[in-house]
């Protein structure tokens, strides 16, 4: 697990997506102090290399100006933590000064679309498809790359096919998103993807993509895969993250994940307060999310792909439970069916002696597990 740091420059959101809890009407913008303090505090806080995320709210609404000063000073005053730039946007805001810059810093986009233009809108707002097409459109004129999430609802998952044909006739990078019950927000328990349709999503992606595999990329299929195969988690949601992953509200606030920006509960400190790791390790949020781990290493101790799960997001896991650790992360029974296909695929290719992949030889075969776990990104 990289270091990680998610800096929100504002809760706020042009957008008003069905199921969203992270945008606040009204959010401040982080001041140029504010993200001037923040990359010093990150000057010496660790030493291993980082991968600076803007995340939202909607980050592009911080500006031209906002970036053209974060993205050299990150660059520069970081520069013996090799930094990684990413930024998660919907590409509303995006303008060719913009796509430019990002292009000049070689920063890769991720976005959101949730498929063809009318399930899509239906979930997240009649206009959204069209402005966060033009915004691609802009993005791709430049270079970049750009990956999109789709976010399955209870809605959604009976188009699963329909999403996918989307994904693959448009030749778009998919990375797949349960929609969750929130800690801040009612709005997404009704479009809350069930722990059982969210396993067998996952089981049915698996195969059209041992099928499709050099047609689309499904980052979090590959993910999993290359996770079982290493037995320890590739990505954060299966790796113990305190201390790991922090984020940095707009007004520098520190929380553990972008997922807490905006809970007074779950602040750690503030970079105008130069706090050391120590410092935040004596915080609430970071003994809380430690007793997760320790709740983990009690609780899932006698499965299989504890390894490999560390059971889950603990984010999600306190959002149903009051903020209280008395339970792993709900999509326990998803992540048990999914690594339980990918380990059983793995034991029958072994033990039938095709353990170094086949290459799909021809169109009615599939690719072998081996080849998914062995595959490297687009
Ligand atoms: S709380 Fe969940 S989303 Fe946030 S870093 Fe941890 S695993 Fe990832
Ligand atoms: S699959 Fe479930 S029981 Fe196993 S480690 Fe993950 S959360 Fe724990």
């Amino acid at each position: 697990m990289v270091f990680h740091v998610m800096l929100v420059p504002t809760l706020g959101c042009p957008s008003n997506c069905g199921y969203c809890w992270s945008s606040e009407e009204g959010s401040e913008l982080m001041s140029i102090d504010t993200l001037k303090q923040t990359v010093n505090w990150l000057k010496t806080l660790r030493e291993d290399s980082v991968t600076v995320t803007f995340h939202g709210g909607e980050p592009l609404l911080a500006g031209l100006e906002f970036f053209q000063t974060a993205l050299p000073l990150i660059k520069t005053e970081l520069d013996h933590l090799k930094p990684a730039l990413a930024i998660q946007t919907n590409l509303w805001n995006m303008t060719d000064d913009l796509a430019e810059l990002f292009s000049t810093y070689n920063i890769p986009i991720g976005s959101s679309i949730d498929g063809p233009e009318e399930l899509n809108d239906y979930q997240r707002g009649e206009g959204y498809y069209q402005k966060t097409m033009q915004g691609y459109k802009i993005a791709k004129a430049h270079n970049l790359k750009v990956s999109f999430i789709c976010t399955f609802t209870s809605h959604s998952i009976k188009h699963k096919e329909e999403i996918l044909n989307y994904f693959l006739e448009n030749d778009l990078t998919l990375k797949l998103h349960p929609s969750l019950p929130s800690m801040r927000d009612d709005n997404p328990d009704e479009w809350a993807l069930s722990p059982e349709d969210y396993g067998e999503l996952l089981v049915y992606l698996l195969e059209e993509y041992l099928d499709k595999m050099d047609e689309v990329e499904i980052m979090n299929i590959d993910n999993l895969a290359k996770s079982v195969f290493r037995r320890r988690g590739t990505v954060c949601t299966f790796v113990d993250c305190m201390g790991d992953t922090f984020a940095i509200g707009p007004d520098g606030s520190i929380y553990p994940c972008y997922r807490f920006v905006g809970m007074p509960d779950y602040v750690m400190g503030n970079v105008h307060d130069d706090p050391s790791l120590d410092d935040l390790a004596e915080s609430k949020p970071w003994q809380l999310l430690m007793e997760f781990k320790d709740f983990v290493d009690t609780d899932c101790k006698r499965c299989n792909y504890v390894k490999f799960c560390r059971g889950g997001c603990p984010y999600n896991a306190l959002a149903i439970t009051d903020a209280k650790v008395e339970a792993v992360d709900p999509h326990c029974t998803a992540y048990k069916r999914i690594f339980k296909e990918i380990t059983d695929k793995a034991t029958k290719e072994m033990l039938s002696g095709s353990l170094m992949g086949n290459s799909k030889p021809s169109k009615t075969t599939k690719y072998s597990i081996m080849d998914l776990m062995l595959k490297e990104s687009r």
